[in-house]
């Protein structure tokens, strides 16, 4: 890379073509994941025949899910957040940069010095940004909305399903 240095616009180009391909896997990954526990706890319905069906359905596919995704998306953070001119992780300068505070952000790479985020693009990316943040809300909650409304049919609270080995239990004596 360093051999041949792209042009400044070249690099802001391709720091947003990055940037895009991170948001689309991020919150494609996390519409994937609703999509999948709301799959689990229709699926846990048919196969159990009850809401309590549902709910470990639910509960197991959600969990393991959400983990995964986690590991996912902290993967993608390292993998796609870089300067395209030297490969530097930049994804703290992302999160400036499309933060309210993005005007005391440096646009520039810290490490090599390559302009990242020309105003013009980053603007109308911001808007697209904010249009995707505000899909994956209404979607978080639908989800909340739909567990919580399965969950109302009980009158007792099912119990907390143990986790073994995750903390040791307060009254455990060796
Ligand atoms: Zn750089």
């Amino acid at each position: 890379m360093s051999s041949s240095e792209p042009a400044p616009a070249d690099v802001a180009a391709q720091m947003r073509r990055r940037l895009r391909t991170y948001f689309a896997m991020v919150f494609g990954g996390l519409a994937a994941l609703v999509a999948l526990i709301v799959l689990a706890g229709v699926v846990g319905h048919l196969a159990f025949g009850d809401d309590k069906g549902a709910g470990r359905a639910i509960s197991v596919v959600g969990g393991a899910g959400f983990l995964g995704y986690m590991a996912f998306a902290w993967w993608s953070v390292f993998h796609y957040l870089r300067c395209p001119a030297c490969s530097r992780l930049v994804a703290m300068q992302v999160s400036w940069q499309y933060s309210i505070l993005s005007g005391l952000a440096s646009p520039e790479c810290r490490g090599c010095g390559a302009l990242l985020f020309d105003s013009a693009g980053s603007r109308r990316f911001r808007r697209v940004l904010f249009f995707v943040m505000g899909i994956a809300f209404a979607l978080g909650v639908v989800g909340a909305v739909l567990s919580m409304s399965m969950r109302k049919h009980h009158a007792a609270p099912a119990p907390v399903a143990h986790h073994e080995g995750a903390a040791p239990a307060p009254d455990a004596t060796p």
